[in-house]
């Protein structure tokens, strides 16, 4: 049995992790994408999977066109999560059906805001679905990340960020740059930059780390290598996480120390909420999360059910 989500009678594969013959790839993440034989997906999107796996055949979804595939009419809508990132919807006889992937609602530096569309079935990923799982508003977080950044200039040290290598990374240097602070990245984090600036959307002054920290610099890395040892060249550093887990007072707990920024590229519990509000669905699929948001849907009188 094909495990993932398939869109039938077509079997138009949706963010299966394994080759298909047709699959849409909501974005660039790799627990989204495969070396499908046609792969639909976004024109940014297509750009920054053949860097990640080489040459993979596209079919490129201009958002809001619809496109008629395997006897299917299908729409990309921007999801607001990455560049490129996109949710799809799809017509049928027996109804039509938004499918989100990661999506996040609200502006971003560096995707296009999330469009929704109301759909008889909406099959949406629900990664912060507790209401625990509240975030401040994007602006206070932005203004905390700013503050903490020239606090840390003051004291004479090098801000160290770090932030996944495809997304977070590229939106926290373009909210620095626009804020005048230059940003240096890890040469991983820079690579995808150039694949970001390739497709129109322009970071600023960032460029590569090169062994040693710039005055009034703020350097960012992938998630893992400042662990334990600090970054090579540079005394006297301070950590930031820039992530939607930065609430979850367990992840803090491992480096009390650094600076937590609850910047976040998914839908929080209350973006989620709004989200299936605006989607008017007959009945929401809920995947990824915790199973418990299904009974929180139920709860507000939505028909939910659990996607496995
Ligand atoms: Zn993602
Ligand atoms: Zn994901």
């Amino acid at each position: 049995m094909d495990r993932g989500l398939f869109l039938l009678p077509s079997r138009i594969a949706l963010d299966v992790t394994r080759r298909q013959a047709i699959g849409f790839i909501s974005h660039a993440h790799m627990d989204h994408a495969a070396h499908h034989a046609m792969a639909l997906c976004t024109e940014p999107t297509a750009r920054l999977v053949r860097y990640r796996l080489g040459d993979v055949s596209t079919k490129i979804m201009p958002l809001g066109e619809a496109i008629e595939i395997a006897g299917l009419k299908l729409t990309a809508h921007s999801a607001g999560h990455i560049l490129g990132s996109a949710m799809v919807y799809a017509e049928h006889d027996k109804g039509t059906v938004l499918y989100t992937g990661d999506f996040r609602l609200g502006p971003s530096a560096t995707a296009e805001e999330a469009q929704l569309r109301s759909a008889d079935y909406l099959i949406m990923e629900c990664t912060f679905g507790h209401p625990n799982y509240r975030l401040p508003p994007r602006d206070t977080v932005i203004e905390m990340l700013l503050e903490k950044v020239h606090e840390a200039f003051r004291r004479g040290a090098t801000p160290v960020i770090s932030a996944y290598v495809l997304g977070k990374s590229q939106e926290v240097t373009k909210i620095l740059t626009s804020n005048g602070i230059p940003v240096l990245q890890h040469p991983d984090i820079y690579a995808i930059s150039q694949i970001y600036q390739e497709a129109g959307c322009d970071l600023g002054d960032c460029r590569p780390y090169q062994g040693r920290p710039v005055p009034g610099c703020v350097v960012i890395v992938p998630p893992k290598p400042i662990t334990p040892g600090g970054l090579p060249g540079a005394v006297h550093v301070e950590k930031f996480h820039v992530t939607g887990w930065a609430f979850d007072p367990r992840r803090r707990r491992n480096a009390p120390q650094d600076h937590w920024i609850p910047l976040s590229d998914h839908a929080d519990f209350d973006q989620l909420i709004r989200a299936v509000e605006e989607v008017e669905a007959k009945t929401v699929f809920c995947t990824h999360g915790p199973k418990s948001f299904v009974e929180e849907l139920k709860s507000r009188g939505h028909d939910a059910r659990w996607l496995e």
